[in-house]
């Protein structure tokens, strides 16, 4: 430990701000990387400091470009809301983005310090250049330089970056509530989410939803001998394992009844782009994964399964001794983390119940079964050839002179949802991210062209949605 750290003081030293390497750095990207030195971890109560003051320097920031700017206090970070002067007979747009970070540790892993942004290999390096600083930021930006251009935006222009997303925006859904009248756009814009390959430029009109639930199985009052005890009375690890079997069928569909009652069919036309659509084939996801096999739904190609399909996953699974060795116990409980990704038109509380009465039903006898329900959000999709999704696609076509391709995710955003329901407006999801972002994990990197292009996206955007 004492030599990682020691090397990552030497990496901690001042350096050029573009490393000395491959280009150098423009007035736009030395704005990011101001952006980016803020350590404003959400989850992270010591940083709290840091989130805030993350979010003054984004205010004074869109104040500088022209933007009428106020921060809104929530119980815990703060939401930066920024318009132009709204005038009656435009589209209203909103922007949606969010200026929080992930957590940096394991910290010995980044080749560079997360906070001390550097651009190697045309990618910049820093927690937050993909999720979200990179991508939000480029909508800024390209918003200054219309102004700068000219005075007035096409539209009416919202954007909405908050501080709470990395930590399940908790206070998001309320603020829409209060502020409805006033924020109600007639479209909302977010590019938080991923091209499928480098140059690609990718419009996604789907999520998958979620549900998730923590079974425990409960049998003695205490961890027992086994050789006094084995054979005596029933063993939850034992039960857990054969509960979790349960949930699918030996081919890998999901065992559990009515689970696909609700499912909408892939359209022809869906099943048709995808299979041309690259750096999702098979040995894409091979390669990503570093997996011996793929696996899952028959019937459906691992594109189809990841966007459009619902699944059920053992997220964890633990119960008896798992120190060194072996201790002959026979313990009093066990337990499985589960979650399910949901696809349209699922609804999570209807699965949530189709899962504990599956759970209920195979749980082996000997054993009490206590079920937890955890978080959930609803699967979203929108059509990618609305007028809105016209826009984005041609604006997608200008910023990166390519043909793009349409796509659902198979993560879940449940603020899009919550946009829909409270807010009633769809949104285009217009994501930047590559898959080898390192999102989350150490060295974070987004490419400068990605990010510059997202300055191009938001400019064609904006022209695009005032037609
Ligand atoms: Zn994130």
């Amino acid at each position: 430990m004492a030599g990682r750290a020691g090397s990552f003081v030497e990496f901690a030293l001042p350096a050029p701000l573009d490393g000395g390497k491959h280009r150098s750095v423009t007035p736009q990207l030395n704005d990011l990387f101001k952006f980016l030195r803020f350590p404003s971890i959400s989850t992270s109560s010591s940083h709290a400091p840091d989130v805030r003051a993350c979010a003054t320097w984004l205010v004074e920031r869109l104040e500088d470009m022209g933007l009428l700017v106020r921060l809104h206090e929530t119980p815990k970070h703060p939401i930066v809301i920024a318009k132009n002067a709204h005038k009656p007979g435009r589209r209203h747009v909103m922007i949606y983005g969010h200026y929080d970070v992930q957590p940096v540790d394991p910290l010995e892993l980044w080749e560079s310090p997360p906070f001390e942004p550097e651009i190697r290999d045309g990618k910049i390096w820093a927690r937050g250049a993909t999720d979200n600083k990179g991508q939000m930021f480029a909508h800024a930006l390209g918003v200054d330089a219309m102004l700068a251009e000219n005075p007035d935006l096409p539209v009416n222009l919202t954007f909405l970056f908050e501080g709470e997303e990395e930590i399940g925006s908790p206070n998001l859904a309320q603020f829409l509530v209060h502020n409805c009248d006033e924020l109600k756009p007639d479209v909302i814009a977010i590019s938080d989410t991923g091209m499928v390959a480098p140059g690609v430029p990718t419009l996604g009109y789907g999520l998958r939803g979620i549900t998730c639930c923590e079974a425990i199985l409960r049998g003695p009052s205490g961890d027992l001998h086994s050789g006094l005890f084995g054979g005596s009375v029933a063993n939850p690890a034992s039960a857990i394992g054969r509960l979790v079997a349960s949930l699918h069928k030996i081919d890998g569909t999901v065992a559990i009844s009515g689970f696909y009652d609700d499912v909408r069919p892939l359209e022809q036309w869906e099943r048709t782009m995808w299979s041309h659509v690259p750096g999702v084939s098979d040995m894409d996801y091979l390669t990503v994964t570093k997996s011996p096999g793929l696996y899952g739904e028959p019937g459906y190609s691992t594109m189809e399964r990841v966007s459009s399909r619902p699944t059920a996953e053992v997220n964890g699974i633990g119960g008896g001794y798992q120190g060194e060795g072996s201790k002959t116990v026979l313990p009093s409980e066990a337990f499985a983390k589960l979650s399910f990704r949901l696809v349209p038109d699922q609804d999570p509380k209807r699965i949530m119940e189709l899962v504990a009465h599956h759970l209920e039903w195979n749980c082996p006898p000997g054993v009490r079964i206590e079920i937890i329900p955890g978080h959930d959000g609803k699967p979203y999709i929108t059509d990618p050839n609305s007028t809105y999704g016209l826009a984005a696609q041609e604006a997608l076509r200008a910023a990166f002179d390519a043909e793009p391709v349409l796509i659902r995710e198979g993560g879940s955003i449940p603020i899009v949802q919550t946009f829909r329901d409270v807010l009633g407006a769809d949104t285009l999801l217009l994501g930047l991210g590559l898959s080898d972002a390192q999102i989350h994990a150490p060295n974070e990197n987004f490419p400068v062209e990605n990010f510059e292009a997202g300055i191009r996206l938001n400019q064609a955007l904006l022209k695009e949605l005032a037609k």
